[in-house]
């Protein structure tokens, strides 16, 4: 049998979910199909932001977002800004918050409130969803595509691809194959990565401070040079570092060969030179505690420990015994302690991928594929990634709703 649909949607994710939505409340005389392998819509968005999702974020400038052509995302971006995204979702119900940082949440501060939106709006609007149904295929034909599903054909005037990558791994839908197809279709492509992840260090350089965290100051450095600095918590693991900067940080490790390490600070409100006094100051006072408690009020307890312990001193000594030299290379490991990088946890801890089908076969106002009349591609299966804070599901949002309205306009015939 054949099913036919004005539009097939690849992928019942973020950027699928608004498209859909999208396409019908701009023209419902359209059908719009969306097929999801997964049993539900929506799985990995669900996920996002610890379950609250970061929806997006105040401050959508270029340098957010990655990609080899990195200028290539920001049509689109200007386009479906921040204030065009709020609209769209307010229309759907979900409200936007923002935290002191920038980032945006949906006032529930819950991620399935804005799955269920977009579901219940995709239901309301005429949307067709098959779940449980994933796309093998598809096959340009004349005046649109054959797409091979698991116990039937379909037929599509026009398709728009949003199947993601492989962040998240097979349990929330990410396994790639669609980008491995398309690549086989002739495509071309950029290196596949994980970003937004955690790094491995040698475990001995952690494995005394695993469940420990600081607020502190994290350089990535490769061959001996910082690339970036970020702030926040950061956490030390059985494997090596996590938190939020660690993770804003990790993007190149995979993608860019080279001797990587993480400098911490940990107490970036002072100065080496405050450090240095500071501590001279603490043996003249605190002279007869014992060198274990030397840190204790300034540094976590255990992250203190470590450092008295690397510097050969044992902690029922007085802290008197902390020479000068001593005293230099504490300060040295407080404001700049280095951990070799070895690599990253990798795509099923990522939360997002870099890298994807290479935005020069695709238009960047319309996101229509150059190659094949009628197909359409948006979200992260595409070569744009952004920092952690919101600035994927602003991709996926901004896209999504650029391509739907491509998609209309090349059905209404006003766009070849
Ligand atoms: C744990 C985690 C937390 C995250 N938190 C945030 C956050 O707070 N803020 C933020 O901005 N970003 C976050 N991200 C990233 C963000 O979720 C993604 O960038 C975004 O979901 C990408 O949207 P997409 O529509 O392109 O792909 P996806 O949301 O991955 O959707 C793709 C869909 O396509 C389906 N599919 C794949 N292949 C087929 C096929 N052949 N046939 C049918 N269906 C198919 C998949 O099952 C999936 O449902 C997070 C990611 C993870 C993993």
């Amino acid at each position: 049998m054949l099913y036919k649909t004005d539009i097939a949607v690849l992928g019942g994710g973020a950027a699928g979910l608004c498209a859909a939505v999208q396409m019908k409340q701009l023209n419902p005389r359209f059908s719009v199909t969306v097929f999801e392998q997964l049993d539900r819509v929506g799985k990995k968005l669900s996920t996002t932001g610890n379950g609250r999702c970061n929806i997006t974020n105040n401050d959508l400038s270029p340098a957010r977002f990655h990609g080899k052509d990195p200028k290539f995302s920001q049509p689109l971006l200007q386009k479906y800004g921040g204030k065009e995204t709020a609209d769209f979702f307010e229309s759907i119900g979900i409200l936007f918050q923002f935290d002191e940082t920038g980032r945006g949440y949906p006032a529930s501060l819950q991620a399935s409130s804005v799955v269920d939106a977009l579901r219940f709006s995709a239901e309301e609007n005429g949307v067709r969803l098959k779940t449980g149904c994933r796309v093998e295929n598809l096959i340009p034909q004349s005046g649109g595509f054959v797409l091979t599903l698991p116990d039937e054909k379909c037929f599509a005037r026009a398709v728009l691809v949003t199947t993601g990558l492989y962040s998240g791994g097979d349990k929330v839908g990410s396994d790639g194959k669609m980008f491995r197809f398309f690549k086989q279709m002739g495509y071309p492509t950029e290196p596949v990565t994980p970003a937004i992840v955690q790094l491995k260090t040698p475990p001995e350089s952690v494995r005394a401070l695993k469940g420990v965290k600081i607020n502190g100051r994290a350089t990535l450095l490769r061959n001996g040079k910082a690339l970036r600095t970020e702030s926040g918590e950061i956490l030390f693991c059985d494997y090596g570092l996590s938190g939020p900067p660690i993770l804003q940080l990790a993007r190149p490790v995979e993608r860019e060969k080279g001797n990587y390490s993480i400098e911490l600070d940990l107490l970036p409100a002072y100065s080496e030179q405050e450090i240095r006094a500071i501590l001279q100051n603490r043996v003249k006072q605190l002279g007869n505690r014992p060198a274990g408690e030397f840190f204790t009020g300034l540094l976590q307890k255990r992250v203190g420990q470590v450092l008295i312990k690397s510097v050969g001193v044992s902690f029922d000594s007085p802290s008197s015994c902390l020479d000068r030299a001593k005293l230099d290379r504490l300060c040295e490991w407080i404001k700049s302690w280095q951990f070799t990088v070895t690599g990253t946890t990798g795509f099923l801890h990522s939360q997002v991928t870099a890298g994807g089908l290479s935005t020069e076969s695709f238009d960047a106002n319309t996101l229509a594929s150059k190659r094949h009349q009628g197909l359409f591609a948006a979200g992260e299966i595409l070569d744009v990634d952004g920092d952690c804070g919101g600035f994927n599901l602003q991709w996926a949002w901004s896209s999504g709703l650029a391509a739907a309205e491509a998609v209309i306009r090349y059905l209404e015939g006003t766009v070849c």
